[in-house]
């Protein structure tokens, strides 16, 4: 069987950064934009400082289909666009087509979308009404392929790592105090002991009932779910005999905790508790990525800090060469510094 880590190849980590348009608020600010586009590199203006200029290359730089365009005061705009319109399809085409082709061939995947919240790492995942996002763009194609392939079974899995804990976002019954348990098997790395898993039919449904108890739970928490990581594993069997399977791949599709730093909800030691371990799995994420960005351009590195956090564990067969980043950043002059730190962030994933 193939795994992901035999694939250190550069071609398959793709990182996009996605602009997502002005809301109200920052148009109601009269918040300028400081992104500009050139193709697929990105350039950011500190809004206090016109020299201070940043530029990145990505593997492709997007702005919003809708909702960016001129107003009178010309104030949001862009003055000189670029870069490339890219609505929910295209983005799909770019980021998860390649997914699926290497999946097919028994390869785990991980696409992982990375940003402030409120920048449109939902909306990018899955969508918002009629603009499907890529979570359930993959899942109908799933769907059709099971139909053609009769060899293929698809199962889907959906949970949430809130304060270093597992929730299984599908399961029916009370929550387990502590949390779902991650164990360690040879064969088949980390993985969630007792976790929900069915056939990935009716998505829709699946994802409405997984926000639903994740809201919920952060209600009685007296939480916020932007501050969890939300996680859906889809497991993919090719059966070639009645008895063995020859090929099994997963694809985890990572809805991140917001990026920004974690402000206060309940009590100070909750709030240090909380914030260090939404902070650990998103900081050992950016330590994994970046030790395996090492390893992809020859550099000798000693360790992967894979062990440090669940997240992390969770996502290990399938970070090594087989990654897609989402980020999603706000193109107004308020949002500078956290869309400067998403956008060092998502270099470092590439
Ligand atoms: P996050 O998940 O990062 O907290 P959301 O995905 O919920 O943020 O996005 C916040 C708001 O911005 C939503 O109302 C969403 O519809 C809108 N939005 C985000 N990205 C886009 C986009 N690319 N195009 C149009 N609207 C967007």
């Amino acid at each position: 069987r193939a795994k992901a880590s035999d694939m250190h190849s550069k071609d398959c980590v793709k990182v996009a950064v996605r602009v997502r348009p002005f809301n109200k608020r920052e148009r109601d600010a009269g918040s300028r934009c400081v992104v500009s586009m050139v193709s697929s590199s990105i350039t950011i203006q500190d809004p206090r400082d016109s020299q201070n200029r940043r530029s990145f290359c990505f593997d492709y730089a997007y702005w919003s289909h809708s909702g960016f365009t001129r107003d009178n005061s010309g104030l949001w705009v862009p003055e000189e666009p670029g870069g490339r319109y890219a609505d929910q399809d295209s983005v799909f085409q770019d980021l998860g087509e390649g997914i699926l082709e290497n999946a097919l061939q028994g390869y785990n995947a991980t696409l992982l979308a990375y940003g402030q919240t409120g920048s449109g790492k939902s909306y990018s995942m899955v969508g918002y009404g009629p603009n499907k996002g890529l979570v359930p763009k993959l899942c109908v194609w799933w769907f059709l392929i099971e139909m053609f392939l009769m060899s293929l079974q698809v199962f889907f899995s959906m949970l949430e790592i809130y304060n270093e804990q597992v929730v299984d976002l599908l399961s029916r019954g009370s929550r387990t105090p502590g949390g779902l348990r991650v164990r360690e098997e040879q064969q088949r790395g980390f993985y969630v002991e007792g976790l929900r898993t069915v056939p990935c039919e009716s998505v829709e449904q699946l994802m409405e009932q997984g926000t639903r108890t994740r809201t919920t739970a952060a209600t009685h928490m007296n939480a916020n779910s932007s501050r969890s990581h939300m996680l859906i594993i889809l497991q993919l069997k090719q059966i070639f005999s009645k008895e063995s399977i020859t090929k099994q791949s997963n694809i985890n599709l990572v809805d991140l905790a917001g990026s920004e730093r974690q402000r206060s909800s309940g009590s100070e030691a909750d709030r240090l508790k909380e914030g260090t371990a939404i902070n650990l799995s998103l900081t050992t994420l950016g330590n994994v990525i970046s030790a395996l960005a090492d390893v992809a351009v020859g550099k000798k590195v000693v360790h992967i800090p894979y062990r440090d956090s669940v997240l992390t564990k969770l996502l290990q067969s399938a970070l090594g060469g087989n990654s897609r980043t989402i980020a999603t950043l706000s193109p107004a002059d308020i949002c500078y510094e956290e869309s400067l730190s998403t956008l060092r962030y998502a270099e470092r994933a590439k």
